[in-house]
């Protein structure tokens, strides 16, 4: 397929989508749904609201016309979404796609992984933020314990999937966890991605104390393992890898916040009713669904992203203060997609 390469104010071009299948969940991690600010009366997105998956594929049709190689599905819980495989099968053939990845809390993945799999996902990125049950029920918010997210985990090794894990690391809360998981991983060979501790949203009470910064736990890591620096894959690749020496397995970190990564962010999202993103800190989305919905053609939807992209001057954790975060308006994760 020929692709036209669009650039944004930077001169960063448009690589990766990340698309929020659905805003809707069942955990209430502390650090992205809080349950005192999710609650019963929370009014989440109607059906009528949420892109169909005709949609979707129409627009990751256009987004891979504009130089998009990499789609990763999310939320919310993507899998709270009915019948995600037949999403995935209709992205997996996208000419010109080279990956399809998923994040998800893993517990739905038992009944899916499989399925997912056959309709051609790739990878799975499972979100596990300790070891300790107890601990686990408190920050999910639900009170899981971790077996239905280990049980998760296997189901797609089992299907056959790449398996990444996720770890928020916050102070005070889950730091303990960082060697426990650290080993857990490394003896399933698991790839680990330690990640900071954000100020996405508004609801979720960040201060910068309780971020745990990369080079903080990378200090705690070397004092148990040897491990040796892993060339980045390719441009905008966002975690900073290693791999232990004593093992073909990597471990990684997301340094959002004391490393910022800016100046190489490739990536744009979509809401799951139909909103584009241009940054993760983003107060406000542009319209894509309506404009769709209203009859625009291809052509002219394709004009559209090339407008906003063209128009993107974002890199907000290059100019995070301790402040910004109480004076922008920022959009949920949960809404826009992790
Ligand atoms: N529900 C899925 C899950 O938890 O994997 C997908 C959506 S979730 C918003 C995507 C990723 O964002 C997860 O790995 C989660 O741990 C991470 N995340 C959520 N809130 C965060 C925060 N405040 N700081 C850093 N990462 C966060
Ligand atoms: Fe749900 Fe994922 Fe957010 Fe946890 S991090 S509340 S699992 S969307
Ligand atoms: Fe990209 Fe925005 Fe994150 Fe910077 S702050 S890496 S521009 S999403």
């Amino acid at each position: 397929m020929e692709k036209t390469i669009i650039k944004d104010k930077l001169n960063r071009p448009l690589r990766d989508l990340r698309i929020s299948v659905i805003d809707r969940c069942n955990f209430r991690c502390q650090y992205c749904m809080p349950a005192d600010q999710f609650g019963p009366d929370f009014e989440f997105l109607p059906r009528s609201a949420l892109l169909t998956y005709e949609e979707i594929e129409r627009l990751g049709k256009i987004f891979v016309s504009l130089g998009v190689e990499k789609i990763r599905l999310t939320g919310g819980e993507p899998l709270m979404r009915k019948d995600m495989p037949i999403l995935v099968k209709k992205l997996s053939a996208i000419e010109g796609l080279s990956d399809i990845g998923l994040t998800t809390n893993g517990v739905l993945l038992p009944k899916v992984a499989s399925e997912l799999k056959a309709a051609g996902l790739k990878r799975v990125n499972v979100s596990l933020d300790t070891l300790n049950d107890e601990l686990f029920g408190q920050i999910n918010g639900r009170g899981v314990g971790t077996g239905p997210v280990l049980e998760g985990i296997e189901a797609a090794k089992q299907a056959g999937l790449g398996v990444k894990i996720n770890m928020v690391v916050k102070k005070g809360l889950n730091d303990t966890e960082i060697i426990p998981m650290a080993e857990y991983c490394k003896k399933q060979g698991l790839e680990l991605r330690y990640i900071e501790f954000m100020d996405v949203g508004a609801t979720n009470g960040w201060k910068m104390d309780d971020v745990v910064t990369k080079k903080q736990i990378y200090h705690l890591l070397k004092e148990h393992f040897e491990m040796e620096p892993v060339d980045p894959a390719y441009y905008g690749e966002v975690a900073k890898l290693y791999r232990y020496k004593d093992a073909d397995v990597n471990v990684g970190f997301i340094t959002s916040v004391s490393e910022s990564f800016c100046s190489s962010c490739t990536r744009s999202r979509l809401s799951a009713n139909g909103q584009i993103f241009t940054c993760l800190f983003n107060g406000n989305g542009h319209d894509i669904r309506n404009f769709m919905r209203n009859g625009a053609t291809d052509e002219q939807i394709a004009e559209r992203i090339t407008a906003i992209w063209n128009g993107r001057d974002d890199r907000y954790s290059d100019e995070r203060t301790a402040e910004t975060h109480k004076t922008r308006k920022k959009i949920e994760m949960s809404y826009i997609g992790g």
